[in-house]
This record gives structure tokens, sequence and C-alpha cells, in this order.
């Protein structure tokens, strides 16, 4: 059970115009159309880049351990932005995705995943709700949400319109958020926090449902970035609820740069957001799974590894996992 949603002060508030919601940079704005066509296009970066990737190395995660533990806090990267997070004795996943391909029609065309993930689905602990940052395909995967709907009836946790989403699709355990707004589940503070990105999964739906980050606070604090460009939002959300013992911040698909740079943070800007939440560590995703960007498919945490070094950041505070490893926090 979710409590009803309350208001946390000091979090911008999220603004729609004309239906569309908008990013809180009033300076904010994506490449067109046409020239996202073109570099999509010339840069083929869905047909031609298969030599560009490898599957990553997989951890086998210790499943009875995982179902056993009631107090530890924990983080299994699965890949992508997947991740599995227990905190005070409740599971939790982010943006769970089990898919093949990311991308509409069923999966038959989009990015194809080349890492697979590192434990089915019918294996997990129990799931006692489920983070969404946004409505794109490598976040929002439709065959995996309703399989976790039928397997272990988490809540959803939402932001704004992709509630009825759901319920379009039969999953009514959902509770639906805008930035600012708060609920709680089995004693954890669950707050629906700003990013800087864009939603919609097709030509018609642009920006009508709303793309968030997610605090999650308990005895410890936990950050997840979603999908975002770097923003000063980061400030405002370590000011007010950090700091954060774990961001997970997502650090590939910032290619090509001109393009992806309002909406996808570099390895570098990860670095400054985690520094803004005010965070010990950092956990870098959204890399290593799904052909979705130009840089090549292992430069990502090369890049923050080093990027880190460079600013003579604790090695220990900046991980990379494999698919399928747990870490403690
Ligand atoms: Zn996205
Ligand atoms: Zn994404």
């Amino acid at each position: 059970m979710a409590s009803p949603p309350r208001r946390i002060p000091g979090i911008s508030a999220a603004r729609r115009v004309d239906g569309s919601f908008r990013n809180l940079d009033p300076d904010f704005k994506r490449a067109s159309y046409g020239a996202r066509l073109r570099s999509l296009i010339l840069g083929g970066t869905w047909f031609l880049s298969d030599y560009r990737v490898k599957p990553l190395p997989l951890a086998h995660p210790d499943v009875q351990e995982l179902r056993h533990n009631s107090r530890e806090a924990t983080v299994t990267w699965i890949g992508h932005s997947t991740v599995l997070v227990q905190l005070d004795g409740v599971t939790f996943l982010t943006d769970p995705t089990w898919a093949k391909r990311s991308g509409p029609f069923g999966g038959l065309v989009g990015a194809r995943r080349y890492t697979p993930p590192p434990i089915k689905l019918t294996d997990l602990p129990k799931i006692d709700f489920v983070l969404i940052s946004h409505d794109h395909y490598d976040h929002l995967d439709e065959p995996t949400v309703e399989r976790l709907a039928k397997l272990y009836n988490p809540v959803f946790v939402v932001p704004i319109g992709i509630k009825a989403w759901l319920a379009d699709r039969g999953i009514t355990n959902a509770v639906e958020l805008s930035w600012g707004e708060a609920t709680t589940i089995k004693g954890l503070t669950i707050v629906c926090t700003p990013a800087q990105h864009a939603s919609g999964r097709t030509l018609v739906d642009q920006g009508r449902r709303l793309w968030a980050s997610w605090a999650v606070l308990g005895s410890q604090r936990f950050f997840f970035g979603g999908d975002t460009g770097y923003t000063d939002s980061f400030k405002e959300i370590g000011q007010v609820l950090g700091p954060f013992d774990l961001a997970v911040l997502p650090i590939g698909s910032y290619t090509p740069r001109l393009l992806a740079k309002p909406v996808h943070m570099s390895p570098e800007d990860a670095l400054d957001a985690w520094s803004d939440l005010r965070a010990s560590r950092l956990l870098g995703v959204h890399w290593g799974t799904f052909r979705l960007a130009r840089e090549r498919y292992d430069e990502p945490p090369k890049r923050l590894l080093a990027e880190a070094d460079r600013r003579g950041i604790d090695p220990s505070a900046i991980w990379v996992l494999e698919p399928g490893e747990t870490e403690h926090w």
C-alpha cells in the first residue's frame, strides 16, 4: 500500500504548456527532428554499428541471499538502467527491462540488446515496488512490466501520465506523482524529483507524460537519475533531500554530443551531478546493454573512472559493476 501523495517543500514543480511537459531550464533546446533524423541515418546508429559492441561478462547474483536479506542495503545491476535495490527489508526495481530489443511494435524494431539479463524475472526476490523514470522504450518495457505485475504485484511508482498507460494494460497497482511529491511504501519515503529529458513512445505523444528522477529515503538515502542531461536540479535535490548514500546515474548514450547533451549526461557530467547530490557513492548505468548511441560500448565506464582519477576522487566511491554483481551500500 502506498500513502496518498504529499508535497515536499523546496523541490521544483513540473510545468506543462499546451498539454506537454517542459524542462525547468528556460534555455533548454533540443536539436530539431531534422538534425536528429540526419544523424541517425548518417551515423548508422541502428544499422551499422554492431561491430562496436560485445556482451559484457555476467556475474551470478546470489538469489538465495537476496531473498533472505531483510536488513542490509544492497544494489544489483541487472543491465541498462535496471537495478535491484534492497533497503530496510524492502526490495524494488528501477526502470525494469528484460527486453531483447528496445523499441516499438513489440520489439520488432529498435535497439538490440547485446548483454542478456543476468537473472530470470521469475528468479527475483519478491518485488515490493517498481520505479519508472519515463516512458521511453529502454526504460518502460511493456512485456516486462506485465510479467512483473503478474509475478509479484508490486506498486508501480510512476510520473504523471504513466498510471493511465499502465491501466490500459490492466496494471492498476500504481501511484502517480509529479515533481516534488512523495509517497510512503513499507516505511520508505519515495520522492519524485526533476530530470532534464523528454518523453514519448510515438510521434503523437511527445512530452505528454512526465519524466523524472527518484529519491528513496529510509535508514539510508538512495537516488536514481533515470535519463537526464546535466541540470541545476541536482543541487536542489542534494540540498533538500541529500546527502545520499548511493546515486545511480546514467553515464552512456551521450553521443553524438551536440544532439545528446541536453538530454543525456556524459560520464563527466555524471560526476558533477554526483557531487551536487552530495552522494557518497556513484553507480554508473545506462551503458553496455542496448545498442543506442555512437560511443564505443565500453567507453562510458572508462571515461568515468579516468575522470574520477583526474579529479582525485577516492576510487572506492565510483562503482562500475558487472551485470548481476551485488554491492552493499
Ligand atoms: Zn529516455
Ligand atoms: Zn534511456
